[in-house]
């Protein structure tokens, strides 16, 4: 199927397009190999001058599959899934970043993401400066350094919910010669496509919106073919010099648009693995399938629990970008006009104390550390996924004592506002 369909088509069609005969579903290749006739197709194989099958280290036919679907979502050249979004994040950056090289980073950025950059990239050599994305740009330009090697944000900040200026920061990315990556786990590619405002790499965590259902963990890294490496060879080596573990052949010369892609695939999946199993990538399918039905509801339900909560005197504060009085409300008619997504964070009047007695006393909406499926949930990040920063980390990550994050689902919005209800009344 052509790639230019509307997203709703491309999110049922896109990626499997059987031959005569073949199956209508998505076959799951459970396969760890693949057989060919002789030694010298293989051998083409292994020098990557054929394309096809030999291990699925590297690649397997459903994942490839899946892999093209996010990127006609997208609109990318090409797309890797991995085994998390947490790989899909390190290998974004591993792919052009290496020992001795630097990243500069938005500050309200999940809290995984966080510890990956700031803690163990610098373990492997890898630096990283957090800024402020509310900044001017002058103040956040000063973080790039000779060896900054690219730009990092969320579209929407997991669990802040700030909108990234995407074509700003892609615009400050380009006056340094790096590519902006964005993760778009949030807002996924039904209600924002970086690509359109300048960012050069998309990442995401599939495991949330895009699988929908919380049955598998799993991530995407999707390259827009944008971004000229040669231009500034000398900052990306990786790709545009030869490479010793593939006999001297040079990414961007052999594999132009698809020299990012290719790189990650044949030599980090090579050498690192991290791909998901073909049986994850199937359920993973079956949840892109209703993508486009789904993310329009947790919008429609997210928006009046926002309003519910923000109009309850009990209630301190609410972010959601879809409140007319929110900080990012213009950045989000901006770059979100069809609804951001169903996650939202707030902080009730009273302590740590008040926050826990609330989410305790919930019914339907189940405390678990997940986020952005078609079941309600609530977590308390301080206690729970970012009890590893300190208070003072916490700050700097946007993330306050307080702050309940609440992830809305596509259940009837009069159960989840009336569980909210009789949970306030307990506390
Ligand atoms: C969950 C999440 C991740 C990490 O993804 P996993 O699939 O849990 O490894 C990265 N970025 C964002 C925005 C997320 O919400």
């Amino acid at each position: 199927m052509d790639n230019k369909k509307h997203i709703g088509t491309l999110c049922v069609q896109a990626g499997w397009t059987p031959k005569n005969g073949e199956s209508r579903v998505l076959p799951i290749v459970q396969s760890t190999t693949f057989k060919y006739d002789n030694s010298e197709e293989m051998a083409l194989l292994f020098d990557l001058k054929k394309e096809g099958y030999f291990y699925t280290r590297l690649q397997n036919p459903t994942n490839d599959a899946v892999a093209s679907k996010i990127a006609a979502l997208e609109g990318g050249v090409g797309a890797v899934l991995t085994s998390s979004g947490q790989a899909a994040n390190f290998y974004a950056i591993f792919n052009i970043c290496e020992a001795g090289g630097h990243i500069v980073v938005s500050n309200n950025i999940y809290g995984g993401t966080y510890n990956l950059f700031g803690v163990t990239l610098k373990k492997l050599g890898i630096d990283c400066t957090y800024v402020d994305p509310t900044a001017d740009d002058e103040e956040i330009e000063k973080a790039f350094r000779p060896n900054t090697k690219a730009l990092f944000g969320e579209t929407i900040a997991n669990p802040g919910c700030s909108v990234f200026d995407i074509e700003r920061f892609a615009k400050m990315a380009h006056r340094h010669g790096v590519p902006l990556i964005v993760d778009n786990t949030f807002a996924t590619p039904v209600n924002c496509r970086p690509f359109e405002w300048g960012c050069d790499i998309v990442t995401h965590s599939t495991t949330k919106y895009m699988d929908g259902h919380a049955t598998q963990v799993g991530g995407c890294v999707v390259d827009s073919g944008n971004f000229d490496w040669d231009a500034h060879a000398d900052k990306f080596p990786g790709l545009c010099t030869p490479d010793e573990s593939y006999h001297g052949l040079t990414y961007t010369k052999a594999f132009g648009k698809m020299a990012y892609t290719t790189k990650l695939v044949a030599q980090l999946m090579r050498d690192l693995g991290s791909i998901p199993a073909p049986q994850n990538s199937f359920l993973l399918n079956l949840g892109l399938e209703t993508l486009h039905l789904r993310m329009p509801r947790h919008c429609e339900n997210a928006q009046k629990v926002a309003q519910f909560l923000h109009d309850d005197p009990r209630v301190a504060w609410v972010r959601y970008s879809g409140l007319a009085d929110d900080p990012d409300h213009k950045l989000a008619l901006k770059y979100l006009p069809n609804g951001s997504c169903g996650v939202m964070c707030f902080g009730l009047k009273g302590d740590r104390e008040t926050a826990i007695k609330f989410m305790d006393s919930l019914k339907m909406i189940a405390i678990v550390t997940h986020v952005a499926d078609a079941r309600s949930c609530v977590l308390h990040p301080a206690s729970h996924t970012h009890r590893q920063l300190s208070e003072e980390q916490l700050r700097e990550a946007g993330i306050a004592p307080d702050l309940i994050r609440l992830s809305v689902g596509i259940e009837d919005v009069e159960d989840i506002i009336d569980d909210i209800r009789q949970a306030l009344d307990k506390i």
